[in-house]
């Protein structure tokens, strides 16, 4: 089945909308994607219909509301293909998945001289929170370098570890680069060495379709925004096996058994690692982005991203002065780039004004950009709801920039 543009085109009622007087060419998509009427919808009719605090309650809106949001769980099972619906943990996103683990997977298996591994390409969402837990641990953080085309030195990475490495956490597509990492291989090398591995999806779920049991992956992270859900939502998956080992992250209502000023017993999976009201508005939400996303058929998106990402790719390499980062021989459509002599600030500013919106600065990856030894890029990154034509009005804005900048 071939994409039918004209038609996802109408399920996103912001494509329409003009900026600065100008139609909305949306390439940010992989800072935050826009959401479909049937996201907005569902979550809407939760309000209007449904709304109640789930779990526990004995009342029709709250049954509705804890079904909805059991539901969702269930959806975001079967899309990774996780085992046991237990192993999928609701959180506020990406970064609060990697803090969770980061934090509790610290606690009950590194110590002092432990190692945890990181790629050189990650987004600070999965630097940061390993550099906090080994500050607190005393264990050493380790980087697995890419090379200048942006692909990941994989063949290193045996050697980098050591009988002290606990982790590896690495993300399967780089939001910056664009690159689709081998996770097959790091998982198989790591899990040789009896290292557990962690994989940031946030810019993989939407393009590729992901099996975490074939993978044999130990914990996936990503986000419901950048997956045409809403915001404040995100999942952890982990094996059982782990998760039940690890101590609970956050205390409050939800995830405990017994209360006493004694001692607490806490709550079986997923509900230990689910502190607090849930989200559950936004949890029915991702559901249905899954459900949409499915529909379409990640096969077909795929195949359709590529395209505009070739047509993108050969377009833009075709003017003068520009450089791309991230030419890596496995990639999504992502294009970071810089024209000589031209700010990325100034690009970027340029062409918003002729109702472009593409990102710039760093993309929070900053040792990317210390790669390469620049302050930051200008990033456009597509979806499947855009066409060739809004790549031809990019190619056009750059040219018109480009000209402005000549003296
Ligand atoms: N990891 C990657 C690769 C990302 O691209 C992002 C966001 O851009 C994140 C993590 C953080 O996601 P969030 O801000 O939704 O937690």
């Amino acid at each position: 089945m071939a994409i039918d543009i004209q038609k996802i085109r109408k399920d996103f009622p912001i494509l329409e909308e003009q900026v600065h007087g100008k139609p909305l060419v949306y390439f940010d998509n992989a800072a935050t994607t826009q959401k479909p009427t049937q996201v907005i919808d569902e979550m809407v009719k939760y309000y209007y219909k449904y709304n109640s605090n789930i779990h526990r309650g004995v009342h029709y809106l709250s049954n509705k509301s804890t079904d909805g949001n059991e539901n969702a769980r269930k959806i975001v099972q079967k899309f990774i293909n996780a085992e046991h619906l237990h192993e999928i943990i609701f959180t506020r996103g990406t970064t609060e998945s990697v803090n969770l683990v980061a934090n509790s997977f610290a606690d009950k298996y590194i110590s002092e001289g432990d190692e945890v591994i990181v790629s050189e390409m990650e987004h600070h969402s999965n630097i940061v929170p390993w550099q906090l837990v080994c500050e607190k641990k005393k264990a050493i953080l380790k980087v697995l370098p890419f090379n200048d085309k942006g692909e990941l030195l994989v063949d290193q990475l045996d050697a980098l570890i050591s009988d002290r490495t606990k982790i590896v956490a690495v993300n399967h597509i780089s939001n910056s680069l664009g690159t689709i990492n081998p996770i097959q291989k790091i998982i198989d090398i790591a899990h040789a060495r009896g290292v557990k591995v962690l994989v940031d999806a946030a810019q993989s779920v939407q393009h590729v379709k992901i099996d975490v049991q074939e993978w044999d992956v130990d914990f996936l992270v990503f986000s419901g925004h950048k997956l045409y859900g809403p915001t404040g939502i995100g999942v952890l998956y982990g094996k059982e096996d782990l998760l039940n080992e690890m101590p609970p992250w956050q205390g409050g209502g939800e995830m405990i058994k017994e209360v006493r000023f004694e001692g607490t017993t806490f709550n079986e999976l997923p509900f230990k690692f689910e502190a607090g009201t849930p989200n559950y508005i936004d949890a029915i939400g991702l559901g249905a982005a899954i459900e949409y996303v499915e529909n379409i058929g990640l096969e077909n998106i795929d195949a359709y991203e590529q395209e505009l990402l070739a047509y993108a790719t050969e377009k833009l390499s075709g003017i003068e002065g520009l450089r791309i980062y991230g030419t890596a021989e496995h990639k999504t459509s992502v294009i970071s780039f810089l024209v000589d002599g031209i700010h990325f600030y100034d690009m970027g500013m340029l062409l918003d004004q002729m109702g472009i919106a593409v990102r710039t600065g760093t993309h929070c990856t900053e040792p990317v950009m210390q790669h390469f030894g620049i302050d930051g890029t200008v990033r456009a990154s597509f979806s499947f709801y855009n066409t060739k034509e809004e790549i031809d009005a990019l190619y056009k804005g750059i040219l018109k920039v480009c000209k402005m900048f000549v003296h």
